[in-house]
């Protein structure tokens, strides 16, 4: 498959999107989910090829941002695309609300500190981008302080890959209706429940206002250098395949190798 077909999903900068006009139904772009499955599974395994190739190498390092609504599919992503990924070459890191030391510091501190090094495969579940989502909606800090963080942001990211990052940013998008239904699983199901929070609801009510934040971070800070994915997450299916393939594709692109060894080794022989 060529790179359009692998990554069908990702925004170009310069040409803004609408986010209503982008599907969250992943049906129309697969048409069977027994082929799609099976596809993931065997990408999910190049994956896995590839972090080893990546880890040996040790110098360049991939960053994954995740992104979306509660009940978004965050999580479910990640348990499955890295699924089989040796854990020592990848590290996750969840943002919460910022701690009091975090807040004492610029918004972008306790990101750096996350940041994936050599040969690593960094993924965060919520990130920087929350300092313009959450903290936009909920008016936690002034205009003033959150609209010059899109550019603060994009010179951040330009740092990291022009020393070595490769940065594939998902937004995983599903309907409000799928939102709802998902709020109603966990609520329906004991063990879920410590998924649950009040405060997801709340944030619900102001869907329409995450909507334009969330329309405005992509167009504002999809670069060159770090571009976004809009993942139609309706469907885990089709949302995982998506995912992993976009992540492939980087990767068959990075090209990482063995590297080779201090000498030449032809013939030796351990006593
Ligand atoms: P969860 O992902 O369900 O564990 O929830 C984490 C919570 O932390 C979410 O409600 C986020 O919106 C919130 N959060 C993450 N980063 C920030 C931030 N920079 N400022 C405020 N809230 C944040
Ligand atoms: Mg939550």
């Amino acid at each position: 498959m060529n790179q359009a077909t692998l990554t069908p999903h990702r925004l170009e900068s310069g040409r803004p999107i609408r986010l209503a006009d982008l599907a969250t139904e992943g049906k129309q772009f697969h048409p069977d989910r027994e082929a799609a499955e099976a596809e993931f599974r065997s990408l999910r395994d190049e994956l896995s090829d590839w972090q080893e190739r990546l880890y040996a190498e040790g110098r360049p390092k991939l960053l994954v941002v995740l992104q979306a609504m509660d009940a978004g599919g965050k999580d479910g992503t990640i348990r499955n695309v890295f699924k089989g990924v040796n854990p020592q070459g990848i590290q996750v890191t969840s943002f919460k609300v910022p701690s009091k030391e975090e807040l004492a510091h610029d918004f972008l501190w306790r990101i750096h500190k996350a940041m994936p090094g050599n040969g690593m495969i960094g993924v965060f579940n919520r990130s920087h981008y929350e300092d313009v989502l959450v903290v936009r909606v909920h008016h936690l800090v002034p205009e003033a302080v959150w609209r010059p963080r899109y550019e603060q942001i994009n010179h951040f990211e330009q740092l990291l890959a022009e020393t070595g990052t490769t940065i594939l940013k998902f937004y995983l998008h599903i309907s409000r209706e799928e939102q709802r239904q998902r709020f109603q699983a966990r609520l329906d199901d004991p063990t879920k429940h410590w998924k649950f929070s009040f405060e997801d609801l709340e944030k619900r009510k102001l869907w329409d206002d995450y909507m334009a934040a969330i329309e405005e971070m992509l167009n504002q800070t999809t670069t060159p250098w770090a571009p976004w994915h809009v993942i139609p997450a309706d469907q885990k299916w089709y949302r995982n395949l998506a995912v992993t393939r976009a992540i492939v594709q980087s990767l068959r692109d990075l090209n990482p190798q063995y590297p080779p060894p201090e000498k030449d080794l032809t013939g030796l022989i351990v006593e």
